[in-house]
């Protein structure tokens, strides 16, 4: 069954195995999400060995993205491990802290207290505790407790409305940076960017980093601060792709926020020609249960309809009892919401001005196979930027991204409606189109007969060169 809609599985200890590894990337999983939150450099090098592994085995690439911890400030611990917060109740947050109770916790960022002013609103463990600032003298910060629970060792701190100075890339994330270049992860997220030159550090890092492999990520920003919502624009700009990570956004802008900013984070990136990943909690009920709720289904469909590249897993198959499970769930749930689409060209691209040969094509081809009805395109391809932009428009048409490149195949597995297959390309361009068609029928994608519209650069093999287009017969060469 073909399904446009990618999923981003997170692994962990749950899914550390090579057999539910092979098991989930042959339920679906496109891109595996390492997160640098947990585990120790060695932990994810192995990992990453062990999902090259495991999609050779399936006989196919995935994509492995770098998911950096960034700033997320952290309470310290407990002489306990945890405590009960009860409303009304005073607590202390101290940087100087080195072991909590129930009156007083640690920090993890010390400039903390001077970002905070009387009556601002601290929002721990994801929003489920409310601490209200009553006063801060020296390094600590008194609150009464709002809305209490259980807090235990090192759960995040957010500041309603957003506005905390951490810088967005910290030491650690720096050297995971120089680790997952060492196993050339195919994207790298960079967590609570606030601005465009940020992600331009991150990518400036990574570059470096990557130099000896000659490996250049993807980058993804994680919009997960309130801050980062005005300046979107300039952050797709800087970026290649952003994340909607709801989990630490909800908490900043508030959750009732976050459905109609996910539809605008969509809009806006494949506007702008870049990917879109939603994420967190969407399926989260079967961290524990076999079945998702009605509600987690509709959300997983919703972000197919807002028209997301990747649907994401986060604690479901990081840690939850059903990782492929849940991974089988969501992909049926795509392909479901898939056919309810509406499937039409956004615009006849009348007020679209393009300046790029290589552009032209792409979009030129899809209008083509659009009216044309053909039954694939194919465009061959040193770097998938032609499938990138033919992939940003609703096209009930598969795109098959041919090119001799493992890297570029690797990183249009993110691509929605695209598939990446390996070409190899030569100056012999009829013998590489016949190729390019045996190969199409070989994958299922037509029979002979149907017609295609295949797109490349003449001549073949240069980065950037797409600049011919040519309809044709499956078959008839
Ligand atoms: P996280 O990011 O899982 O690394 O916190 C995603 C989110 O905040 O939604
Ligand atoms: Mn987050």
């Amino acid at each position: 069954m073909r399904r446009a809609t990618k999923i981003v599985a997170t692994i962990g200890p749950a899914s550390s195995d090579l057999d539910t590894l092979v098991r989930m990337i042959r339920a679906g999983v496109d891109v595996v999400r390492l997160n640098f939150s947990h585990g120790k450099a060695q932990d994810h090098i192995d990992r990453a060995t062990m999902v090259r592994e495991a999609a050779a085995i399936c006989g196919r690439e995935v994509a492995i993205m770098a998911d950096l911890q960034g700033p997320k400030i952290r309470v310290g611990k407990f002489e306990n491990g945890k405590i009960m917060l009860v409303n009304g109740e005073k607590f202390i947050l101290d940087a100087d802290c080195e072991m909590g109770n129930q009156d007083i916790v640690g920090l993890d960022y010390k400039e903390l207290p001077t970002d905070l002013n009387p009556d601002d609103v601290l929002l721990l463990n994801d929003g489920l505790i409310v601490l209200v600032v009553d006063k801060i003298i020296g390094t600590a910060i008194h609150t009464t407790v709002r809305i209490g629970g259980e807090l235990s060792n090192n759960k995040g701190i957010n500041r309603q409305g957003g506005g905390l100075t951490a810088p967005a890339l910290t030491a650690k994330d720096m050297d995971d940076i120089r680790t997952a270049m060492s196993f050339r992860a195919d994207y790298v997220a960079v967590s609570f960017p606030k601005n465009a030159t940020d992600m331009m550090m991150a990518r400036q890092l990574a570059n470096i980093a990557g130099d000896a492999q000659k490996h250049r990520p993807q980058m993804i920003a994680k919009i997960e601060r309130a801050e980062a919502i005005p300046l979107l624009q300039e952050i797709l700009d800087a970026s290649d792709g952003i994340m909607v990570a709801r989990g630490d956004l909800a908490v900043e802008v508030g959750n009732a926020a976050v459905p109609a900013l996910q539809k605008r984070m969509i809009r806006m990136a494949r506007a702008s020609n870049k990917l879109a990943i939603t994420a967190t909690q969407m399926m989260e009920s079967m961290i524990v249960n076999a079945v998702p709720t009605r509600a987690e289904v509709s959300d997983v469909a919703n972000a197919v309809l807002d028209g997301t590249d990747a649907v994401m897993t986060s604690a479901e198959t990081a840690s939850g009892r059903y990782p492929i499970e849940t991974v089988e769930m969501m992909a049926s749930v795509c392909i479901e919401a898939e056919k309810s689409e509406d499937y039409r060209l956004d615009t006849d691209f009348l007020n679209v001005v393009f300046t790029r040969i290589d552009q032209s094509i792409a979009y030129g081809a899809l209008f083509t196979a659009h009216h044309l009805q053909v039954k694939a395109i194919a465009a061959l391809t040193e770097s998938a930027s032609t499938a990138l932009w033919m992939s940003r428009h609703d096209i009930n048409i598969p795109i098959v991204a041919l090119t001799p490149n493992l890297g570029t195949q690797r990183k249009a597995s993110l691509f929605r409606n695209v598939t990446a297959l390996e070409l190899t390309q030569s100056e012999d361009t009829d013998a590489v189109l016949k190729a390019a068609q045996d190969l199409l029928v070989a994958k299922g994608f037509v029979e002979k007969g149907d017609m295609v519209v295949l797109t490349w650069g003449e001549p073949m093999g240069k980065v950037g060169g797409t600049n011919a287009l040519k309809i044709m017969r499956i078959g008839e060469y």
